[in-house]
């Protein structure tokens, strides 16, 4: 399936019934055609209307669950559901809320909307491998989040605090508008002070204890690419960057508030966005879940071109999968998630 559903109304016709959904995850798993796990002989299997989860291999009888390793592994709920829980966390741009998502998919108990949310999430939380970076410069900062608890006022004691890095990449490789940028700003208007008109590329997010440059360091290392040009507006030492193997390029004059905003455009509007995604949508997260919705809002950040994939990384497919790299997707090479070998163990988490 190359198309990707655009509207509700499609992702029914995409996704009518159990069976609609089954192929779909025997497609993703063998692009080339189901081969068997225990005989390796290719060939189309024995679907069985009865049990649309199952393929049956014709030569030898083996049977394959679909669901098996995936988040959807053991749940009573139809694939059908599971598909349109997988949507809509992937396409609502503020995400879900457990309420909302049980009303929606009309699920009868809270328990099976919070678990199936908790599932989607948890396949969320997939560490890339590779660091940002590289030939794109990446801007670095820090952001107070949180603190707006009821009744108590807004104090920085409830506040906790975000490292963040961006790739910049010029707009002219960027497929599409940037969803980053207000509707109907003209795309003149915004440009990175660098006289280019640039777009955010991956982001990645961390929550730290403090301002200690050990954790910065440990943020950066596991975040961006050796050798990166690294932005910043000079609140990480300079010696330390370049020590860590980082073309440094710092902010000389700090405090003026214009300057920064050109020097470190796209990691602000990141800032802003995920601020009021956290206050508009979940009214604030407690410090120690803000980690888990980090990562929700980078997962959706890094895949919102892809839609698709997202859709389908969710369904945990891609953790049986090698999953194609950013700029493989950028530059239209792979399509389709490479499989895993036949008989390699299941990662579950
Ligand atoms: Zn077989």
């Amino acid at each position: 399936m190359h198309d990707y559903p655009k509207t509700l109304l499609e992702f029914q016709q995409f996704f009518p019934d159990e069976m609609a959904c089954a192929r779909h995850l025997e497609h993703i798993r063998w692009p080339e055609g189901f081969e068997c796990m225990a005989c390796r002989l290719p060939g189309e299997p024995w679907r069985l209307l009865s049990r649309p989860r199952v393929l049956e291999c014709s030569h030898c009888g083996y049977q394959t669950s679909l669901t098996a390793g995936t988040i959807m592994h053991g749940s009573r709920q139809p694939l059908h559901v599971w598909f349109w829980a997988a949507y809509l966390v992937t396409t609502q741009t503020p995400g879900m809320r457990a309420l909302q998502f049980q009303k929606q998919l009309g699920l009868g108990r809270d328990e099976t909307a919070f678990q199936m949310l908790h599932k989607l999430r948890v396949a969320m939380v997939r560490p890339e491998r590779d660091g940002i970076g590289g030939e794109w410069p990446v801007e670095l900062d820090e952001t107070w989040v949180g603190g707006a608890t009821q009744g108590e006022g807004r104090g920085r004691h409830h506040k906790t605090l975000v490292v963040g890095a961006v790739e910049v990449r010029p707009r002219a490789k960027a497929p599409g508008p940037d969803p980053n940028l207000p509707t109907g700003q003209a795309k003149t208007a915004h440009r990175g002070g660098h006289g280019r008109s640039i777009i955010a590329g991956r982001l990645r997010l961390q929550v730290v204890s403090g301002r200690s440059q050990k954790e910065l360091e440990a943020f950066a290392l596991a975040a961006v690419a050796p050798n990166s040009v690294v932005r910043t507006d000079g609140w990480i030492g300079d010696d330390n960057l370049t020590k860590l193997g980082y073309r440094h390029d710092p902010l000389s004059i700090q405090g003026d508030q214009e300057k920064t905003e050109a020097h470190l455009p796209m990691i602000h509007i990141v800032f802003g966005n995920l601020d009021a995604w956290l206050l508009g949508s979940h009214h604030g997260v407690s410090p120690k879940h803000l980690q888990a919705y980090l990562n929700e809002f980078v997962f959706r950040f890094n895949r919102r071109f892809w839609p698709m994939v997202a859709f389908d990384s969710v369904l945990n497919i891609a953790t049986r999968l090698e999953a194609p790299t950013y700029r493989e997707l950028y530059e239209g090479k792979r399509a389709h998630p490479i499989p895993a070998k036949p008989g390699q163990p299941v990662p579950t988490g």
